[in-house]
């Protein structure tokens, strides 16, 4: 296995902050002209001590927003492993939980293997179906998860915030616990480049019906929830990293 650096990869620039805050850190650039993907990547300590690099898919330079979901991260990570030859990925970030699965706002998940995408159904003869689900492996320690406290779940992935009935079907017979928008792109790459991923995902919002989301949206909730579930993460995240450094 690589000896390279441990490599946090997250989605949007408020999910890394509190972690590049508590710590210290520079911002590196990369060998790859990354400008023209936004992706922004720092180099340093965590307030715990451990040497990571943190790297955030970054602000799309066209629209001006975090450049959230499958393909910003697939490509980030592809970049990120062809620079640093991590030993690890961890990808953390905030995700859609479900009340059917006992999921509740501020948990944080470790995710399980495969991970999967709910959005890609594509029902042609031979492996077609497997593969745009991707059912891609992922490191998860029991050890780890039980000393943290942490939650057990399938993570699945797709391109929308939202989710339609036919994403619940889907998400349902996938038997998934968490909802976000990057982790089975990322798993991809690290699969095809044989390097371990751990997911770490902290739920912002609750996707099936439950008294907790008060009649609120997504997006609503969302916003409402974000930075609790966000300093449960890095609560977390900082502990997983020490964990891994040892
Ligand atoms: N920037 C938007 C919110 C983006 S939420 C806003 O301010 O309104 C989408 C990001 O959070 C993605 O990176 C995704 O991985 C994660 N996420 C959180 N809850 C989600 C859910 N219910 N479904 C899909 N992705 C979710």
């Amino acid at each position: 296995m690589s000896q390279g650096p441990l490599v946090i990869q997250f989605a949007m620039r408020m999910e890394a902050a509190p972690l590049l805050a508590a710590g210290h850190f520079q911002p590196i650039s990369l060998s790859v002209p990354d400008h023209r993907y936004g992706f922004l990547i720092h180099q340093g300590q965590t307030r715990l001590g451990n040497e990571v690099i943190v790297a955030i898919a970054g602000i799309h330079p066209r629209d001006q927003v975090d450049s959230i979901g499958t393909l910003s991260a697939g490509l980030l990570t592809h970049v990120l492993i062809s620079q640093f030859q991590p030993r690890m990925i961890i990808n953390a970030g905030t995700a859609g939980g479900f009340h059917a699965r006992g999921g509740q706002v501020g948990d944080v998940y470790l995710g399980e293997s495969p991970v999967v995408f709910h959005d890609r159904r594509v029902q042609l003869p031979g492996n077609f179906p497997r593969f745009s689900e991707g059912h891609r492996p992922v490191r998860h320690d029991l050890e780890l998860r039980q000393a943290l406290g942490l939650k057990a779940g399938v993570v699945s992935s797709g391109d929308s915030l939202d989710c339609t009935d036919e994403d619940m079907k889907h998400l349902l017979r996938l038997g998934a616990s968490v909802k976000e928008m990057e982790a089975a792109a990322i798993a991809t790459i690290c699969e095809a480049r044989a390097v371990p991923l751990v997911l770490l995902k902290s739920i912002t919002d609750i996707v099936d019906d439950h008294p907790q989301s008060e009649g609120l949206s997504t997006e609503e909730q969302f916003l409402k929830n974000y930075s609790f579930a966000v300093s449960s993460l890095i609560a977390k995240l900082e502990s997983v990293i020490e964990w891994y450094s040892r």
